[in-house]
């Protein structure tokens, strides 16, 4: 038996220093290790706006029968 390999299988990504919120109006920060264009704040509010469109879009339209 040789040396017990790493159980961290994933590496620590550093994105690039100075980012800046991609939201219209917001001057936050973003981490080097968020992966994403936005701060947590518009980040959750985007995820949470696309699951609102993709839930209404499956509403079915009332029919008016009789
Ligand atoms: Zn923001």
């Amino acid at each position: 038996m040789g040396h017990r390999l790493v159980a961290q299988g994933v590496p620590s990504r550093i994105y690039a220093a100075g980012r800046v919120c991609a939201a219209p109006g917001c001057a936050t920060r973003l981490s080097i290790y968020n992966p994403l264009a936005y701060c947590a704040l518009h980040g959750a509010l985007r995820s949470r706006a696309s699951a609102v469109a993709v839930s209404a879009k499956r509403t079915p339209r009332p029919s008016h029968d009789g």
